[in-house]
């Protein structure tokens, strides 16, 4: 008998009739004699609504009530989920993040998991019982509710797969699997039947949604591999393991696109030591997720600095960058929220020189203006105006050698 851990997305549970299909598998996957532990994400757009909600009740939002508002999104499916398994005849038994024992630090909407306790799961199981437990949360050293991070139900499947000892964990989402780009942006993109945790990685960290980056990172801590299918055709997916690539794969295995960043610019910085760290400290205490950085070359003793970082965390950013920046006597600063990345992820540049070179000219054929570059030593990125995203990603899938030779076929639910 197999433990299987599966992780059903928010599109794959948006409402009724969703939840009474995934119920179905799950049950079938329990009457082929498997241990399921189910993982859920709030329903369709839950987790965006309920931000609204708190959007349009407060500006100060403390971190302890934001995660006791979101918290309930995944809550509501799992009572639900569990309903609907009682209903197939199945003995299942709904638990929060807090009640299974996910500990984690105290840093509220980005807490990091500490420990998986995992007793009442344990507990149930031996029982005989289907555990479905609302992802993307847990209860901190000081006993509040957190979450983890948007798309943390990801990290929540694997956590527990890792902690349960899980013979595999499945991702269900609304895409077949990984594919060589965001089929709802490239739609010629490919599935790719396995990808590497170190592809996937970087895929993630350049802000491919279809798997959240710290779940990622701790399935290759923890060598939990990680199946991602469809809650949808129910069609064999992409394995993401850390089996190593062959000589015959393509050296780039994915463009990424991401629209979840902005750009700050702070004009008229002194040109002098210490200025970087005076700016970036108070915004890596506050957790605010610096991307990429350019800094100008210096013309008469000042500077202009600019980076990228998420959209979501701007209200934070915004009143340490103005502090900042009239401390250290910079001449103004301004914010861009209608820019995108593009990256290019593959294994295979480690050894073919010029990769970038062709991506940028790949641009400059479409007139895309590349406004930032970062690098690592499998992925260049770079930021261009967020109109051009789509067109950039499309050229560069081409001119890589990517498109299928049809477009994609499967069912692409819209997001409700
Ligand atoms: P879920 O709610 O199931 O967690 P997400 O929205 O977080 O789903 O992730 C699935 C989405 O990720 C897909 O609908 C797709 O638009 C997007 N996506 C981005 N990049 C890729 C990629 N390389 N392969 C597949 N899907 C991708
Ligand atoms: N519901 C949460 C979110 O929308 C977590 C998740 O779906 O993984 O970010
Ligand atoms: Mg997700």
């Amino acid at each position: 008998m197999a433990l299987i851990v599966q992780k059903y997305g928010g599109t794959s549970v948006a409402d009724p009739d969703r939840i009474r299909a995934v119920a179905d598998n799950v049950a079938f996957t329990r009457k082929r004699g498997n241990d399921v532990i189910v993982v859920v994400s709030a329903m369709g757009k839950a987790t965006d609504n309920l931000i609204a909600l708190a959007n349009s009740v407060s500006n100060t939002q403390p971190g302890r009530e934001m995660d006791m508002l979101l918290t309930t999104g995944e809550r509501v499916t799992a009572a639900l989920m569990t309903m609907a398994l009682a209903d197939r005849g199945i003995d299942a038994v709904s638990f929060t993040g807090s009640q299974v024992g996910i500990i984690t630090d105290t840093a509220h909407r980005k807490a990091k998991i500490i420990e998986v306790k995992g007793d009442r799961v344990r507990d149930a199981m031996a029982a005989g019982k289907v555990c479905v437990i609302a992802g993307f949360q847990g209860v901190s050293t000081d006993r509040e509710i957190t979450t983890m991070g948007r798309g943390a139900s990801d990290l929540t499947a694997s956590a527990l797969a890792q902690a349960m000892n899980a013979d595999a964990c499945e991702i269900y989402t609304d895409v077949t699997g990984v594919f060589t780009a965001d089929p709802r942006i490239v739609p010629q993109a490919r599935k790719l039947a396995k990808v590497h945790f170190d592809e996937m990685l970087e895929m993630a960290g350049a802000g491919s949604k279809v798997l959240a980056l710290r779940s990622v990172e701790f399935a290759r801590n923890h060598d939990v591999p990680l199946h991602v299918r469809s809650a949808f055709t129910w069609e064999p997916g992409t394995w993401v393991t850390n089996e190593e690539a062959s000589m015959e794969d393509p050296i780039i295995s994915g463009v990424v696109t991401d629209m979840s960043e902005a750009k700050v610019t702070v004009f008229g910085v002194p040109d002098r030591p210490g200025i970087s760290a005076a700016l970036f400290e108070p915004l890596a205490e506050a957790n605010v997720n610096v991307d990429m950085i350019v800094q100008n070359t210096s013309t008469q003793g000042t500077t202009d600095i600019s980076f990228t970082m998420p959209m979501a965390d701007m209200a934070d950013a915004e009143q340490i960058v103005s502090r900042v920046a009239s401390e250290i006597g910079a001449t103004g600063v301004s914010h861009d929220n209608d820019i995108a990345k593009v990256s290019l992820v593959g294994a295979g540049m480690k050894s073919s020189p010029g990769i970038a070179a062709k991506m940028f000219r790949v641009l400059a054929d479409e007139g895309v203006n590349i406004e930032m570059i970062s690098t690592s030593t499998i992925r260049v990125s770079v930021v261009c105006a967020a109109d051009d995203m789509e067109r950039a990603a499309r050229a560069l899938h081409t001119a890589f050698g990517l498109d299928s030779g049809a477009d994609y076929s499967a069912p692409l639910p819209e997001r409700k």
